[in-house]
């Protein structure tokens, strides 16, 4: 059996499933058709609950009719579109199970191997379950070939214990998701900061599918965002890059001027154009780089001493099977639908 830390409450479920929602009406029917027997089949209590990330279709409409049969899905709907990392920060906050296990909606990480990771983290005493996937041949070429990139910079600079290709398709206990919650960071980089937690963890393989129906959301600017943030946020070696840059640049210049003098003694001064024109060009792309570099980190540090929130909750479902009783007499009471929600 799961260990149900003290301090929760006993009508909390096991399994919280947390769903990132963005405009996502194309696949919602056919991804609660698919995961809820899954979650059914567990025979232990659970709530999946969907965090709508200001969608701006028919998503809230399609989840809430999916909510009139299917009591265990809660839905959290945040104010405006606050990002797949913090809609994720989102329903972790809000999660109540003794497991929390994070997956897409588009069926990229099927539903089927939650009810192995459960299983492999009792089995194995461990606290975090990452999903990594041994076959990436349905992604793009671009996408593959970024992905390695991005998974093998992490480790060099993050250290092992990045696993490699490992999304946001993992089960952490609530000891995890309670360390995730505390920590004060904005720009959360969750695959990430996870892992950096360094708390005992093993794996499922799982083949990723094809989007089932829809568009990807991480256009090539979300992408690069992810890798910035990836970066700033678990790395200064990006700054030391500058000094090592400036001591590229202090090593040729040296070079130029040993040759500026070897021409000058032998009386070979030459128009020196290009020369000139290269070295300008270069030390201003260096020092703009550099500058960049800078501006990373003091925008990182401005908006973490804002102390903003990354996301706005708007509503949550739970709320209104709390609040039932103050409402007309016939409607049923708190305690029958909080049961429900078990
Ligand atoms: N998503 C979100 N907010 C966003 C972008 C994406 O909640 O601003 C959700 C999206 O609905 C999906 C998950 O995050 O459930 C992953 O997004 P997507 O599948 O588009 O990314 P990809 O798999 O292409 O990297
Ligand atoms: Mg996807």
């Amino acid at each position: 059996m799961a260990a149900v830390p003290s301090g929760r409450d006993p009508v909390d479920p096991v399994l919280s499933v947390v769903v990132p929602v963005f405009d996502e009406e194309a696949v919602l029917p056919m991804f609660a058709q698919r995961l809820r027997p899954v979650l059914d089949g567990l025979a232990e209590p659970y709530e999946v609950l969907v965090v709508d990330d200001g969608s701006r279709d028919a998503s809230p409409v399609i989840l809430q009719r999916e909510r009139r049969t299917w009591p265990q899905l809660r839905i959290v709907r945040l104010r405006t579109n606050a990002g797949h990392q913090a809609a994720l920060s989102a329903g972790l906050a809000r999660a109540r199970g003794a497991w929390v296990a994070t997956l897409d909606a588009d069926l990229q990480d099927p539903p089927e191997v939650v009810p192995e990771m459960l299983a492999a983290a009792r089995a194995e005493r461990a606290d975090v379950v990452y999903g990594v996937r041994n076959d990436r041949s349905t992604d793009s070429v671009f996408k593959r070939l970024t992905a390695r990139l991005y998974y093998r910079v992490m480790r060099r600079l993050l250290g092992g214990h990045v696993p490699d290709d490992a999304g946001d398709f993992r089960l952490m206990s609530r000891a995890t998701v309670e360390a995730v919650n505390c920590l004060p960071e904005h720009h959360r980089v969750l695959r990430l900061v996870v892992p950096a937690l360094g708390f005992p963890s093993t794996r499922v393989m799982y083949r990723r599918e094809e989007r089932a129906a829809g568009r990807t959301k991480y256009p090539l600017s979300r992408m690069i965002r992810l890798s910035v943030d990836s970066l700033t946020g678990f790395s200064v070696a990006p700054l030391r890059l500058a000094t090592w840059f400036g001591l590229g640049g202090a090593l040729v210049t040296a070079l130029l001027l040993a040759a500026a003098l070897v021409a000058f003694v032998s009386d070979k001064t030459v128009p020196g154009w290009t020369s000139t024109f290269a070295a300008v060009a270069a030390v201003g792309t260096v020092q703009l780089l550099c500058l960049g570099l800078l501006g990373e980190y003091v925008g990182r540090l401005y908006t973490q001493m804002q102390g903003r929130p990354a996301y706005y909750v708007a509503h949550d479902s739970l709320e209104d099977v709390v609040a039932a009783p103050a409402r007309t007499a016939g409607e049923p009471t708190a305690p029958e639908l909080t049961a429900d929600l078990r």
